[in-house]
């Protein structure tokens, strides 16, 4: 008899039917006696559609507006789950974000969750009810409606867990649980029984979309039991869990992340004396675009190459800026590139590992794949490589690494 919350992604509330098929799931655990809090998505492709009718309507709506608009997406699938508990004589309730109230700050389009009054949750669960939170959504301090960021229900139910105490945090989602890297991508991924916070939060900030980061950076800091399971078959999931394997079981490369969302710009010819860096960061922080990789050489001539990679949406906005910045600093030019990808292998067995990158590069070069920028930490390597190797590049890794089902440590 525990308390549990189940969070819902789009494609298994993406029908009638299916939201059907979910709301006797439920059942189920209510049967066994569980108090269950559900955290629902939008349809899918409901908040997709939303955000080009926005598009539609201005070039660039107002953050603010933009997240009334695209809460609307989750209110519908509360309203209709619950209906569905109903019919099968299960009493529920639901909630926006705003009624519960999930208090976030005022970010829009980015909020993030700062506090969560759960008296009427729990009055709701003591009365017998099945509560039914739309994910994704909050409200400001002004008392405005916020939301998320993309993926960001998957937050709501880890806040939600977190604030309630919860036994454990339920992902279900269309696949079975983390896979060694996206199982859309390499057919012979292999599902994980376990990845540390620390490989997921690295997996899912490199470019893993199953879980949104912020949730595993919440499950982390408050300790919630976190497992991604799939939505309509039986099975274990995974466990994000705070355990590290022994050293002996431990497969040096976890997992493989890859993001086709990044774009880079270089300006070439940059005096090198002090403060260029600044002087070409300072104005795209100033315009609001987040920067990702840095790299920076230095010529024989004095002068020096400056690469940065932003996200792909922002491209047009940094190139703009580059231009100005490159007048500015009497820089020889610029240039950018906006079909780049990024591939990175994630595992807390680098650690104690030395070679790996090398093992990666020439994994690489085998299959003539060039690498424009590189960058490490401690549990991970990420190369930027062109956008049309990043399937032939994740394969590669892939097996080098014999992350294929069949061939890990674990599994012999
Ligand atoms: P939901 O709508 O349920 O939130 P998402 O589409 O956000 O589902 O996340 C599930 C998807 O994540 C899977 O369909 C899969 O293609 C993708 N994915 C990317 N990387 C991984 C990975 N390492 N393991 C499992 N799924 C992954
Ligand atoms: N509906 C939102 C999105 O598509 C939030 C979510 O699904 O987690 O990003
Ligand atoms: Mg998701």
């Amino acid at each position: 008899m525990a308390l549990i919350v189940q969070k819902f992604g789009g494609t298994s509330v993406g029908t009638v039917e299916r939201i059907q098929a979910v709301a006797e799931k439920i059942q189920t655990f209510r049967k066994q006696g569980h108090d269950i809090v559900v955290v629902v998505s939008a349809m899918s492709g409901e908040t997709n559609r939303l955000v080009s009718m926005a598009s539609e309507m201005q070039k660039h709506p107002k953050a603010e507006e933009l997240d009334v608009l695209l809460s609307t997406g989750e209110q519908v699938t509360i309203a209709l789950l619950s209906m569905a508990l109903e019919n099968l004589g299960c009493p529920a309730r639901s909630y926006t974000g705003w009624q519960i109230a999930i208090r976030t700050d005022s970010y829009h389009n980015k909020a993030r969750i700062q506090e969560i009054d759960t008296g009427s949750v729990r009055a709701d669960l003591d009365a017998g009810r099945v509560v039914v939170v739309a994910g994704f959504q909050g409200v400001s301090e002004s008392g405005r409606i916020t939301t998320l960021g993309r993926g960001g229900s998957d937050t709501t139910a880890v806040a939600l867990a977190a604030a309630l105490d919860a036994q454990e945090c339920q992902i279900y989602t269309d696949v079975d649980g983390v896979y060694t890297t996206d199982p859309r991508v390499v057919e012979g991924a292999r599902r994980l029984d376990k990845i540390t916070f620390e490989e997921m939060l690295e997996m899912a900030s490199l470019g893993s979309k199953v879980l949104q980061i912020r949730s595993v950076e919440f499950a982390g800091k408050y300790n919630v039991t976190l497992r991604v399971l799939h939505s309509f078959q039986d099975g274990p999931g995974t466990l994000i869990t705070l355990e590290e394997q022994s050293e002996m079981e431990q497969p040096v490369v976890s997992g493989i992340a890859f993001n086709r969302d990044e774009a880079k710009l270089t300006i070439k010819g940059v005096p090198d004396i002090p403060g260029v860096a600044s002087r070409i960061l300072g104005p795209v922080g100033r315009a609001n675009i987040e920067v990702d990789m840095i790299v920076q050489n230095v010529a024989a001539d004095q002068t020096t190459d400056f690469t940065f990679t932003v996200h792909r949406n922002d491209y047009q906005r940094a190139l703009e800026v580059v231009a100005q910045t490159c007048k500015d600093l009497g820089a020889r030019e610029y240039d950018g590139d906006n079909k780049i990808a990024k591939v990175s292998i994630v595992g807390v067995g680098m650690r104690s590992h030395a070679g790996v990158a090398t093992q990666m590069f020439e994994a690489l070069a085998a299959e003539g794949i060039n690498i424009q920028i590189i960058s490490t930490s401690e549990i991970k390597v990420s190369v930027v490589i062109q956008e049309k190797y990043l399937e032939l590049a994740v394969r590669a890794l892939h097996s080098t690494f014999e992350l294929n089902q069949g061939t890990s440590v674990e599994q012999e």
